[in-house]
């Protein structure tokens, strides 16, 4: 009798995956090169970034330096400072439209490609098939006893997970110190506390993350993959089996003699998958694509890859698992998969991103030189001078965002100049990348301070730097 399985499950998922530690087997083809290619740019990019040196007038020369101690974050030629926390807060929302955008069109490519903990458990999968060798090889060395070659090779790979882990993590405190002092201090017993703290806070994590937690933490872990399902539609295009071909009506069933060629499978019933498991050992969250859409796959690809692969080895077509929509493969005749972006949700997700991006290109295209605030001093609020006059109390932060120190002057405007008392003060200067704060007083006389309620501050700068800058402030002279 023909053993043959469904490509449905009633069981329901277990609370806690205990697959760990999932072997998997290494594939070649399209998505495995694409992850590898992004692997290889994404780590480029992260090790490389913070020794790029730069040429600035004032702060460290690294390319990108986010230095706490001056609360200046350098990025190329631009210098961002606490007050820009705006373009922070747009940057973490284009990142969430983008992600919500290529959901709704793509299901969980950031996932699958781009995801630190993909990135870093990918490199510590292949550290493994490099020291212990391909699937069979590592099934067979946890198998047995352990020796000396299985400590060696074991522990060899796990050693160089932790030296990459640990250089992650310097290269992770590099981006808020000076690269090679932050290194040369590290080594020599010099660096900050902070320094050492969060270079084994951050190696222990990665290490436990990417060479031990590994697919526990996208399915356990990250709250994303819980939340995807709402992005997804019957279009989206995702990962999928096709189960109507697989299966046929019979079920799926290996190559035995008899049903080797697609007719002879096709004339009993049985579909194109060969059964070979090939999807789940390549796995790396140890699923069974052909179980359906779970919440457990991360979209990398590699199950398509590797049916690809057995297809062309027994002569069938490709594309038993590829990337297309629910919709589509539940269709009687399915269409080539293609990307369905006229929808109602992905434009949505498009026109947030594009407005946002162009907010955030506007506003540092159009920033100024320098940035002002004032406050009143409210203890008192006010003083009534013997002469009658009412006297308000200011202070008058002033950060000079440019690379060159700067000279300002300070007038009033709604009020007499005569009005503003700066004390001692002759000229006002911020160096490069500082801020100053002035006490200002301004006393009006009984009857104009009655009859004022709020006058400006006006910041010129005397350099070429920036137009002034316009500050109204409250004037009070009752409670
Ligand atoms: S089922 Fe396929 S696409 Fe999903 S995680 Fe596993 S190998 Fe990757
Ligand atoms: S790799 Fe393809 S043929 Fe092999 S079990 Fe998976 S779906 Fe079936």
């Amino acid at each position: 009798m023909e053993a043959t399985r469904s490509a449905s499950s009633t069981k329901p998922p277990p609370l806690l995956n205990r697959k760990i530690p999932i072997v998997t087997r290494s594939v070649k083809g399209k998505f495995r090169n694409f992850k590898t290619a992004v692997m290889v740019i994404a780590y480029a990019v992260y090790f490389l970034l913070p020794w790029l040196p730069w040429n600035r007038s004032s702060g460290a020369s690294q390319a990108v330096l986010f230095d706490l101690e001056s609360r200046r974050f350098f990025i190329l030629n631009l210098v961002a400072y606490p007050q820009d926390i705006f373009w922070l807060a747009m940057v973490l929302f284009i990142a969430a439209a983008l992600l919500f955008f290529t959901t709704g069109l793509i299901g969980r490519a950031w996932c699958g490609y781009f995801c630190f903990q993909t990135l870093w458990t990918d490199l510590f999968i292949m550290i493994e098939h490099l020291i212990q060798g391909e699937r069979p090889a590592r099934l067979k060395l946890m198998k047995q006893p352990w020796n000396a070659e299985k400590v060696l090779k074991v522990g060899g790979s796990h050693a160089l997970m932790i030296i990459i882990s640990f250089w992650t993590a310097v290269t992770f405190a590099c981006y808020f110190a000076y690269a090679p002092e932050f290194v040369h201090n590290l080594f020599t017993g010099h660096a900050a506390e902070a320094g050492y703290i969060t270079v084994v806070i951050l190696t222990v994590t990665t290490y436990i993350a990417a060479g031990l937690a590994r697919e526990q933490i996208c399915t356990l872990a990250c709250p994303y993959a819980r939340f995807q399902g709402v992005m997804y539609e019957a279009t989206t295009l995702a990962v999928a089996y096709d189960s109507k071909r697989g299966e046929g009506v019979a079920g799926r069933i290996a190559p035995v003699k008899g049903r080797r060629t697609r007719e002879e499978r096709q004339a009993a019933g049985h579909g194109d998958c060969i059964d070979c498991g090939f999807c789940v050992q390549v796995c790396p969250t140890g699923i069974d694509i052909r179980e359906g859409l779970q919440y457990q796959c991360i979209s990398c690809g590699l199950c398509i890859d590797a049916c690809n692969n057995i297809m062309d080895s027994v002569g069938f077509p490709r594309g038993l698992i590829r990337y297309d929509s629910e919709q589509n493969i539940a269709s009687p005749v399915p269409h080539k998969p293609r990307v369905d972006w006229k929808r109602s949700k992905v434009l949505g997700y498009a026109a947030a991103l594009l407005v946002a991006t162009m907010i955030l290109f506007y506003s540092i295209g159009t920033r100024q030189g320098t940035d002002a605030n004032v406050q009143q001093v409210r203890q008192p609020l006010f003083v009534t001078l013997s002469d009658g006059s009412v006297r308000n109390r200011y202070q008058i932060n002033i950060v000079n965002k440019t690379e060159q120190e700067q000279r300002y002057e300070l007038r009033v405007q709604g009020i007499p100049a005569n009005a503003l008392d700066i004390g001692h003060l002759q000229e006002i200067r911020v160096r490069a990348g500082k801020s100053l704060s002035i006490n200002a007083k301004v006393s009006l006389a009984s009857e104009m301070a009655r009859g004022t309620k709020e006058f400006s501050f006006v910041i010129i700068p005397m350099g070429e730097e920036g137009d002034p800058i316009v500050v109204k402030a409250p004037f009070n002279s009752s409670r």
